[in-house]
């Protein structure tokens, strides 16, 4: 599978969806977005990971520190949204919800782009790939791993 940057942007239209409210324990999150990394949240005090970013550990409470991700992942379920009517998803034609499992345990919900809706199948090997929102974050989404990019 090769690295179609023209595909995916065709698949992650940005413009229209709601984006983020920063909040404290969500800023660092977003803001290496911006930078085109992944964090997540990881427990110094217990050794658990966690996504999405919350003020404390949910295993033992803790405050936990931040860690880049390895940004792989593997398609853990899917499915192919065929209608949607509401802006700005009712221009995209067919497209993946996926709920991925991260290499570092915890499972992100998104939208798998880079590929055709009926090549996408469980346990698929995949990365994630980071679009501007606006001048500050950028969205996550993930594509299947290619060789070149
Ligand atoms: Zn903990």
């Amino acid at each position: 599978m090769t690295f179609d940057p023209a595909a995916i942007a065709a698949q992650t239209v940005i413009e229209g969806r709601n984006l983020p409210r920063l909040e404290t324990w969500s800023r660092p999150y977003w803001e290496a977005t911006g930078r085109g990394e992944l964090l997540l949240q990881h427990c110094a005090h217990c050794g658990a990971w966690q996504f999405y970013p919350r003020p404390l550990c949910t295993t033992c409470g803790e405050v936990p520190e931040w860690e880049v991700a390895s940004g792989r992942g593997a398609v853990h379920t899917f499915t192919v949204i065929r209608q949607n009517r509401s802006a700005p998803f009712k221009e995209l034609g067919p497209y993946v919800v996926a709920m991925i499992d991260l290499a570092e345990g915890p499972r992100m919900m998104t939208n798998l782009v880079g590929c055709e809706v009926d090549d996408v199948e469980i346990g698929m090997p995949v990365q994630v790939h980071f679009v501007a929102a606006d001048d500050e974050i950028a969205l996550p989404f993930w594509r299947p791993v290619t060789s070149d990019a």
